[in-house]
């Protein structure tokens, strides 16, 4: 039964999670339990890694280094609180900037005067010693101005290497807010979004959109033979399959723990499936084999189901035929692809050419 196996699976992570809580008499707050189930579950690599470095260099981990690492990688504000921080140095960068030219105009400004100046003092010139006091005297200014103009230039350089730093770091975030860690395949939000924007331009477009869901076959028997990280090697193998077999404008995602979803604008439902059987090929193609002991895993499969937009379809229903079309698949014996209109009564379904 599902819900004993997942009872089994996952109480196991809440009592390594109480231990660890126990070892270094952390208080047993819900998001420092968090950070222990997720470390203990080792589905997130980063975390694992900055937990492990914290207690190589610490002997002892403190609330701080904890309270630390939720906000850096499971705190629902973690991106939103780097946005602010970019933000405020952004804000503070362009405060300089303005203060710089603020300065160089008065300078600008001084250097006319000392012209004004000048041209009076031209008028009522007596002696040769007055001319050339005059002339050291603009000679004075006119470089005062130029060294003040070129330090600004290179205060701006300065300025705008900081800007673009500055930007690169919002694209990292802006990526990583898209980004599935383990696979690097886009999330689930990501899916969620796009799904609903494709779906609008096929719809004004009137371009066939077409989507394939992937399920690992026999998954849980895998991890539970081999363990989760063999498990999660798995999950890369089957992303990058997706990623290499796609096109550009395609989606592909991560669409929960084994499952993923590709999005395909202008891609009838034939050629998805054509699509679908190349990663559904090349995934069965590849042996596995056990990185840290050489054991050779043998092969795994997937099976996968197409759908393709009808102009009634709301998200909902157009993901639920793709689904319908997998398990179909998965009935129909696993490791093939079922498109819709394989489906029982799928006449409604627009024709294949
Ligand atoms: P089927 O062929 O019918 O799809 O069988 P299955 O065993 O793949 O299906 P089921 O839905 O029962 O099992 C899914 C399993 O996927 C449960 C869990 O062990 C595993 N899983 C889910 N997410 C992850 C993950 O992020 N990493 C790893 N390693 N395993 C995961
Ligand atoms: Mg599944
Ligand atoms: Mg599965």
């Amino acid at each position: 039964m599902a819900q004993e196996d997942d009872h089994k699976r996952t109480i196991v992570y809440a009592e390594r999670a109480l231990d660890c809580l126990r070892q270094y008499a952390l208080p047993a707050y819900p998001r420092f339990y968090e950070v222990w189930y997720t470390y203990a579950a080792g589905f997130n690599h980063a975390l694992n890694k900055a937990v492990n470095d914290a207690s190589d260099s610490a002997e002892h981990l403190s609330s701080e280094n904890v309270q630390d690492i939720y906000n850096q990688f499971l705190s629902p504000n973690r991106l939103g609180d780097r946005i602010d921080k970019v933000g405020t140095k952004l804000s503070a960068e362009i405060r300089d900037m303005i203060d710089r030219l603020s300065q160089n105009a008065d300078i600008v400004s001084e250097y006319g005067n000392s012209l004004e100046g000048a041209r009076n003092e031209l008028e009522n010139l007596k002696s040769p010693a007055q001319l050339n006091a005059l002339v050291a005297k603009l000679l004075k200014a006119t470089a005062d101005t130029a060294a003040a103009n070129s330090s600004l230039e290179e205060q701006l350089i300065e300025s705008r290497e900081q800007i673009e730093a500055l930007q690169e770091s919002l694209e990292a975030i802006r990526h990583e807010s898209v980004t599935d860690d383990l696979t690097t395949l886009f999330n689930r939000k990501h899916f969620d979004q796009s799904i609903e924007r494709m779906m609008r331009h096929a719809a004004d477009t009137k371009e066939p959109l077409s989507l394939l869901i992937t399920d690992i076959d026999h998954f849980k028997q895998f991890n539970d033979n081999y363990g989760h990280q063999t498990g999660d090697q798995v999950l890369r193998l089957v992303a990058v399959a997706s990623k290499q077999n796609v096109k550009g404008k395609d989606v592909p995602c991560r669409y929960g723990g084994e499952e993923f979803a590709i999005l395909m604008p202008h891609t009838t439902l034939q050629q998805a499936v054509s699509v679908a059987e190349q990663i559904r090929r090349a995934v069965m193609s590849k042996e596995l084999v056990k990185r840290s002991t050489g054991e050779n895993l043998g092969r795994i499969t997937i099976t996968i189901g197409a759908a393709t937009m009808r102009a009634d379809d709301t998200a909902h229903s157009f993901i639920a035929r793709a689904d319908k079309a997998l398990y179909a698949g998965k009935h129909g014996g696993r490791n093939q692809v079922r498109s819709e209109s394989d489906l029982e009564g799928a006449k409604g379904a627009p024709q294949v050419a």
